[in-house]
C-alpha cells in the first residue's frame, strides 16, 4: 500500500475528476486552451502564483519562497489525434482526439501536487509546469523559449507507465529515452505506363529497395552493441494501379542514444537512399530533422528521486525501468538544468488497463493518480531538502 499524505488524499477524488473531465475533451498540441482553463479554475484560490500562456498554452504554477532553490515540476497537456476505441464512460468525446498517452492523468497529479505544495511550508520554490505540445510539436523549445526555466535549478518529471504494473515508481539514472530525429526521404524518378516500364525510371521499386536497405544500418553498421532504430513509418507514392509515379516520399524516426552515432546516421542514410536510387536510375533527396535529445537522467537528481519514491511506495516498489527507444521533450529541459524523469506504474491487467501508450484502446488504472502526486510533492521536498 502506498503512503499517502492526508492532504492528497483529500484531493484524490478532485484528480480523478479532473483527469476524466479532460479525458472526455482532448486538445491537440498548442490548442490546449480549455485544458489550461481547467487547470486555471482547479487552481483557483490555492494561493499559487499563475502565469498563463507560456510557450503558447502552457501554464506555470509557483509557490515557495524566493532565496532557496527553485525546483521545476513538469507535466504535459496534449492529447493525439487517435480515435478512441475504449468505452469507459469517460471515453473522448471528441471526434478523432484521445489522450492516449495519459497526459489527462499528468496535468491531474500536477495540478494536485501544486494545489498541496502551495499549502505547505516550503524550504525555497516550487513551478509546476503545464506544457503544450510534447507528441512532437516541440513545446518544451517553446517554454524554454518563454524563459520558463530561468533560475530552474532542478526539473522532475513524470510519466505514467503501462510497463509497469500500479503501485511501482520506476527511478534509473543514467540513459531511459532515446534522441528522436524525423527523416524524410523524396525518391525521385520518371513517370509513366505502367505497361511499359522500360519507358520509366520507376521511384517505386526504388523507394522499396531503399526501404529494405536501410535495415541493414542497424543490423550491419551500428555495432551491436549500441543501441538505434531506423523505422520507415510512410510510403506515399501513386494514385493508379496502372501508373508508375514520377515520385515516392518515405517518412520515419531515427532514435538513438550514441550523441557521435546519431550525428553519423543522416550521411549514412544519405549514403544508402542516394546510392540505390542511383543504380535504379532514380535519384533520392534525404532530409533529417533533429528533434528531441535523449533523456539522461541525472545521477544526484535520479537519488532524490529514489528516495521520495522510497517513502511513497517502499524500496521494493520502486524499481529500475528499461530504457526506451521512445523519445520525450522532457529532454530539452535536461539541456539548461540537471533532471530526473519518472515512471508511475499505471498497469492494471485484471482490469485490462495494460494497453501500451498511444493505442486506441489505452487506459491506465486512476489509483496511480494520487501515487503520482504524492511522488510529486515528495521529490519537491526532498529536492529543496537536499
Ligand atoms: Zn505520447
Ligand atoms: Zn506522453
Amino acid at each position: 500500500m502506498p503512503t499517502l499524505s492526508s492532504d492528497v488524499l483529500a484531493l484524490r477524488d478532485d484528480i480523478i475528476a479532473l483527469r476524466r473531465d479532460l479525458h472526455q475533451h482532448p486538445e491537440l498540441a498548442y490548442a490546449e486552451t480549455r485544458t489550461a482553463g481547467k487547470v486555471v479554475e482547479f487552481l483557483n484560490g490555492a494561493g499559487l502564483e499563475v502565469r498563463t500562456g507560456v510557450g503558447g498554452t502552457g501554464i506555470i504554477a509557483s509557490t515557495g519562497r524566493p532565496g532557496g532553490r527553485t525546483v521545476l515540476l513538469r507535466v504535459d497537456l496534449d492529447g493525439l489525434p487517435i480515435q478512441e476505441q475504449g468505452d469507459a464512460p469517460y471515453a473522448s468525446r471528441v471526434p478523432g482526439r484521445m489522450h492516449a498517452c495519459g497526459h489527462d492523468g499528468h496535468v491531474a497529479m500536477g495540478a494536485g501536487a501544486a494545489r498541496v505544495l502551495a499549502g505547505r511550508g516550503l524550504n525555497g520554490a516550487v513551478r509546476v509546469l503545464f506544457q503544450p505540445a510534447e507528441e512532437g510539436e516541440g513545446g518544451a523549445q517553446a517554454v524554454v523559449r518563454d524563459g520558463g526555466l530561468e533560475g530552474v535549478d532542478l526539473v522532475l518529471g513524470i510519466h505514467l507507465w503501462n510497463e509497469l504494473p500500479l503501485g511501482t515508481l520506476g527511478v534509473k539514472p543514467g540513459p531511459l529515452m532515446a534522441a528522436v530525429d524525423r527523416l524524410r526521404i523524396v525518391v525521385h524518378g520518371r513517370g509513366g505506363h505502367g505497361g511499359m516500364p522500360q519507358r520509366a525510371a520507376d521511384p517505386v521499386v526504388a523507394a522499396a529497395h531503399v526501404v529494405t536497405a536501410l535495415q541493414t544500418l542497424v543490423s550491419r553498421e551500428v555495432s551491436p552493441l549500441q543501441s538505434a532504430v531506423v523505422t520507415v513509418g510512410s510510403i506515399h507514392g501513386g494514385e493508379a494501379f496502372n501508373v508508375i509515379p514520377d515520385e515516392v516520399t518515405l517518412l520515419g524516426t531515427i532514435r538513438s542514444y550514441d550523441l557521435e552515432l546519431r550525428r553519423s546516421m543522416p550521411d549514412r542514410i544519405r549514403r544508402i537512399a542516394s546510392g540505390i536510387s542511383e543504380g535504379l536510375g532514380c535519384r533520392a533527396v534525404v532530409e533529417v530533422d533533429a528533434g528531441n535529445p535523449a533523456v539522461i537522467n541525472d545521477p544526484l537528481v535520479a537519488e532524490i528521486a529514489r528516495r521520495a519514491a522510497t517513502r511513497v511506495v517502499g524500496a521494493d516498489k520502486v524499481v529500475e525501468p528499461e530504457p526506451s527507444m521512445g523519445g520525450e521533450d522532457m529532454a530539452v529541459y535536461f539541456e539548461k538544468a540537471p533532471g530526473c524523469f519518472v515512471f508511475v506504474g499505471s498497469a492494471n491487467a485484471a482490469r485490462g488497463l495494460n494497453q501500451s501508450h498511444h493505442s486506441p484502446r489505452f487506459d491506465f488504472d486512476e489509483d496511480a493518480l494520487a501515487i503520482g502526486c504524492e511522488f510529486l510533492v515528495q521529490a519537491a521536498e526532498e529536492a529543496l531538502r537536499a
